[in-house]
């Protein structure tokens, strides 16, 4: 079988990225994989090109744990003509029935679920006759309690591949400590060393840079300097009361800067990923919310205002710049203040059972109002109105996961589905959690303190992996 000429006839695409090809092999000899690539980095087009490599009543499923992307996904996938479909709440019963029906004459090739239609027997049923070939997990960190996105529903994948008749697994993400590696690799029975592959950032393009500033004002000079060398880019904000306190000062204005952050409604936020889109180049201000599904293959600089939470932040956002083979730069901005921001960040993302409870409780009494004002209602109860604190934000986001609430199309986006149970509480200890995204946070501390050694290097050893040469291009390579 001659991949590349397969790439060319139904992708149009001249070569593969990085380890695209490696991990096609990997599966197409009957082995399973763990890849981890930044998001863009091609994991899709993985699973799609498996999935023109089956035979009749054969196909690809791909368990994801995103109902929004999943339209996006089998939309892309048709594009290239292939024969792809999703099953999930959001369809009518109908529109299920059909689909479902379809799949089980195999008229579809890649089929898109969340691991929660394994709990309905009609998807056991439509599976009957078909077989599945190769089973994907996309986000497969949220395995892994220490992904920070850990589903529940998520563990019990390994038991519906076993009656799926043991596939070959392909986990795919874009972030997973070492300790995530492991928890996925024992999962599916992988090994640790041999079976996980790290693609994404490791291009001939990309320089990395670091600079110490004394002061924010250090910072903004510096910021302006890129600015004025590009017409485009991305620069990440932790905070938003930072981007908006920079985006409005004088000397910025005049670049006509888009915004993108929490605090925008999602209209906003829709359209302002839209026009980013668009080739006409220009710089976006964002918060870490800005990238998920982001797919721009000419951003040249990538600039951290503020320090990200950890290095796998920091692998995801710089890896989404020079993604088309041209030169591109990450510029990281550090000054000790940032520490304490990201201090305080961690205090708010881990509330307690308690908070997490109460939470729940008045978005289900209080549904009407929550529905309308939404987190300024609940900040007003829960958290006195202290805009700092966004415990509300993170136990919404927390009681989503857990399935306790579901996305509704109202301001708020969110309603009442089931309370917490107990259990929930026990397997997933935010304190816990807290501890460890401190390590993560000292992890990245001390990798942008350390001048010894090549920065792709050090990051590859942060996920376990061995860089055979230097980059040559990073503020370490190019000082020696
Ligand atoms: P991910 O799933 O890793 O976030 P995607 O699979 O959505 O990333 O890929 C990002 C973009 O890169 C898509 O537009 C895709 O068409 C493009 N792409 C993927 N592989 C290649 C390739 N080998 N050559 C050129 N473009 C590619
Ligand atoms: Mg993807």
């Amino acid at each position: 079988m001659d991949l590349n000429q397969q790439l060319q006839s139904v992708f149009k695409y001249n070569q593969f990225r990085f380890p695209q090809k490696e991990v096609i092999s990997y599966l197409l000899a009957g082995k399973s994989k763990l890849a981890l690539m930044p998001t863009g980095a091609g994991k899709s087009l993985i699973y799609q090109f498996l999935s023109t490599l089956t035979g009749p009543n054969e196909m690809v499923l791909v368990i994801s744990p995103l109902i929004s992307l999943m339209q996006d996904q089998t939309e892309k996938a048709r594009s290239f003509g292939l024969q792809a479909t999703f099953v999930n709440s959001s369809l009518s019963a109908d529109e299920k029935i059909k689909r479902q029906s379809d799949i089980s004459t195999g008229q579809h090739k890649l089929v898109f679920v969340t691991p929660e239609r394994f709990r309905k027997p009609e998807f056991w049923e439509c599976l009957k006759n078909i077989k599945v070939k190769y089973l994907v997990v996309d986000e497969a960190h949220c395995i892994s309690l220490w992904g920070h996105d850990f589903r529940p529903d998520y563990s019990k994948i390994q038991t519906f591949r076993e009656k799926l008749k043991s596939p070959p697994v392909l986990a795919l993400t874009a972030t997973a400590t070492v300790d995530v590696q492991k928890d996925i690799c024992s999962q599916f029975q992988l090994d640790l060393k041999d079976d996980v592959i790290l693609g994404g950032i490791e291009r001939p393009n990309l320089s990395l840079n670091f600079s110490i500033c004394d002061h924010e004002d250090d910072k903004i000079e510096k910021l302006l300097e890129i600015m004025k060398s590009e017409k485009s880019g991305v620069v990440y904000f932790s905070l938003i009361q930072t981007l908006e306190k920079i985006a409005r000062l004088s000397e910025i204005r005049p670049f006509h800067i888009m915004k993108y952050h929490g605090d925008l409604p999602p209209q906003v936020r829709r359209k302002v990923l839209k026009d980013f889109m668009k080739p006409s180049p220009q710089w976006i201000f964002a918060t870490p919310a800005f990238g998920l599904g982001i797919d721009k293959p000419d951003i040249r600089k990538v600039v951290h205002f503020e320090i990200p939470s950890s290095i796998e932040s920091y692998f995801q956002e710089v890896g989404r710049a020079g993604r088309d083979g041209l030169e591109a730069a990450g510029h990281m901005l550090y000054c000790e203040d940032d520490l304490m921001t990201q201090m305080d960040f961690l205090n708010w993302a881990y509330p307690d059972s308690e908070f997490i409870r109460k939470t729940y409780l008045l978005i289900e009494k209080d549904a009407a109002r929550v529905a309308v004002e939404g987190f300024n209602f609940l900040r007003e109860q829960l958290v006195f109105k202290n805009k700092r604190d966004f415990r509300a934000q993170s136990a919404v986001s927390i009681l989503t996961r857990w399935g306790c609430l579901e996305e509704v199309d109202t301001p708020f986006g969110f309603q009442a589905l089931q309370p917490p149970a107990d259990e929930f509480f026990k397997t997933e200890d935010q304190n816990v959690l807290k501890k460890e995204h401190q390590k993560k946070l000292l992890s990245l501390v001390q990798f942008l303190r350390n001048t010894g050694e090549c920065r792709l290097k050090q990051i590859y050893k942060y996920f376990n992996h061995h860089l055979e040469k230097d980059c040559g291009l990073c503020d370490v390579c190019r000082t020696k």
